[in-house]
């Protein structure tokens, strides 16, 4: 089992820590790379409903992350959930990394979006569709919301993308900066909106600024916090100051 690569990138991504000896949190990830994140279909959620009876004593856990966990799993079951959850399309080694992004349904299913949410996360998804590479690009936080009531949780993202109208098209307004947690801080927005088709390229732009400056130990935000948003804002605009 240690000498399976697929399995040892799931147990570091989506296995944690657990008070009782014995024991792991799993998280079951719904950020499969180019669908709806936080779906899940009826044949899915039985198969999670069995694995929660099967392996962790009944119970189900939603997170804020829009993933599911199953909390109280035997460190010795963890090959048999992972084998269960893999072949289920469950899996996705990609828990904490980029491509685990919240975002709300959006124009594609609510009434008071300004923009669509899911096309732009699927297509961000499908352009860091490798997982090498989001590993190497390591924690990050990217929320998405439809319109100002941020059930997307922009603001706090890592990355945070909201969806504007301006004279009736779908914008884009990226912010960098936000944090949850015990150190929570608001993303500041870094310039003017962009169209939808920009977005994935925009993306790209902000983790090459941060892969370029990074020290060794840090992850995207502590990099932000440390040099700034003007190198991020030249990148990204470098093209249409220079046009
Ligand atoms: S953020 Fe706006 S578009 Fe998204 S779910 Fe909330 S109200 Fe709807």
């Amino acid at each position: 089992m240690a000498s399976n690569p697929a399995f040892a990138a799931w147990v570091k991504r989506c296995v944690h820590a657990h008070k009782q000896a014995g024991y792991r949190a799993v998280t079951l990830s719904l950020k499969p790379h180019g669908k709806p994140p936080g779906d899940i279909t009826a044949e899915q959620m039985h198969l999670v409903a069995d694995l929660a009876d099967a392996y962790s004593f009944g119970e189900l856990r939603s997170s804020h992350e829009q993933n599911l966990i199953l909390a109280d799993v035997k460190l010795s079951d963890l090959f048999a959930v992972w084998e269960k959850a893999r072949a289920a399309g469950l899996a996705t080694p990609n828990i904490g990394l980029l491509t685990d992004i919240i975002c709300c349904p959006g124009g594609d299913f609510c009434s008071l979006a300004n923009a669509k949410s899911i096309p732009i996360a699927e297509a961000i998804q499908m352009q860091f569709d490798n997982l090498d590479y989001l590993h190497d690009i390591g924690e990050i936080e990217l929320n998405i919301s439809g319109c100002m009531n941020a059930c997307g949780h922009h603001h706090v993202g890592h990355i945070g993308i909201l969806g504007v109208d301006k004279d009736s098209e779908e914008w884009y307004q990226v912010s960098i900066g936000g944090k949850q947690g015990n150190d929570a801080s608001l993303g500041s927005v870094i310039g003017r909106s962009f169209a939808a088709e920009e977005m994935p390229g925009v993306v790209q732009k902000l983790i090459e600024v941060y892969v370029k400056e990074r020290t060794p130990e840090e992850r995207f935000i502590d990099t932000v916090r440390r040099i700034g948003l003007d190198p991020f804002k030249a990148h990204v605009y470098a093209e249409k100051s220079a046009a």
